[in-house]
């Protein structure tokens, strides 16, 4: 009997979720950034064994809603727990549960999809700590597994898919053997671009960036692929602050996402940037759909 089903993770910006997706796939395909927010969209890793397969989305962290973009991430977010299999809920070492965790928890109460609690960064904290911790949360009753996990260190990963396969119900596999994102690559480039730029911006450009891809062109003649992608940020200051000194900052963007895009496509590639103001385009619901998060 083969096994199948659709898994999500969930949890507060920054607990980890990024990381443990990556980890499990073992490409770089989901963002990872020490900003929250950054991984927008659901995106889908299929990861397929003899027995079965399981397709994780990897779903914005549920947040109080503060504009538009905010409502629309908690309303997809509330969907996929509905639709899904199996939720994993991802906390992180802290002893104290916060605002945002209580929020979670109370929202995960109404719904019947079975729950693997997953506490990550144990490598943080000491083994009574971790047992401390399992202890507060088993007595919730909420959840059927509470795995600690490190998911920078792979600690207790096997431990996690034995978990989700005890608990995948009889099913289909959905997707071939060797297909790990059925997003198209011109959305994990953008994704690349977005990150490099959040990692070079540090903290100046908080959050309002978005990467659109222009163009993808394989020049036939030789091994080489012109990339042309604008990003989009919200003030002109910001502009200047994406552009840098003399280019400097843009360039340094550009090179670091070039190198990883090369990698994912295996081709020579020529990477163009262009930097462009679009005022809140995070209130306009028009903008929303135009960039994708439909
Ligand atoms: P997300 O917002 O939940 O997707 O979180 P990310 O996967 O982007 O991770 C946020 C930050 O936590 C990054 O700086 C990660 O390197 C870090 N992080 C993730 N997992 C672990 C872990 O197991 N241990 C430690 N020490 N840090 C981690
Ligand atoms: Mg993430």
């Amino acid at each position: 009997m083969y096994k199948s089903g659709f898994v999500t993770v969930i949890g507060r910006p920054n607990v980890g979720k990024s990381t443990l997706l990556n980890k499990i796939i073992g490409e770089k395909i989901s963002i990872i950034s020490n900003k929250p927010q950054t991984t927008r969209n659901k995106i889908q890793l299929v990861y397929t064994e003899e027995e079965f397969q399981i397709v994780f989305l990897d779903t914005p962290g549920i947040q109080m809603p503060r504009n538009k973009l905010g409502k629309y991430m908690l309303k997809i977010s509330r969907e996929t727990l509905e639709e899904v299999d199996i939720i994993s809920f991802m906390v992180d070492e802290s002893s104290e549960i916060g605002k945002l965790d209580s929020y979670i928890i109370e929202q995960l109460k109404s719904v019947k999809t079975p729950i693997i609690l997953l506490i990550n960064k144990t490598d943080k904290i000491s083994k009574d700590e971790t047992n401390q911790l399992i202890l507060k949360y088993e007595k919730m009753n909420m959840f059927k597994e509470i795995i600690p996990i490190s998911a920078i260190d792979g600690k207790n990963i096997q431990i996690y898919i034995d978990s989700i396969k005890k608990l995948l119900p009889e099913g289909p596999q959905y997707f071939p053997e060797h297909m790990i994102t059925d997003k198209p690559e011109r959305f994990i480039i953008s994704e690349i671009i977005r990150e490099k730029a959040l990692e070079s911006l540090q903290e100046e450009v908080p959050h309002g960036i978005y990467v659109s891809i222009e163009q993808i062109k394989e020049r036939k003649e030789k091994d080489l692929i012109d990339v042309h992608a604008n990003i989009y940020c919200e003030k002109e200051s910001h502009k200047g602050i994406i552009i840098g000194k003399g280019g400097k900052m843009l360039k340094e963007i550009g090179k670091n996402a070039r190198i990883d895009i090369e990698n994912l496509l295996g081709s020579q590639i020529n990477l163009q940037l262009w930097v462009k103001v679009e005022k809140n385009w995070r209130e306009k619901e028009g903008k929303i759909k135009y960039f994708g998060y439909k």
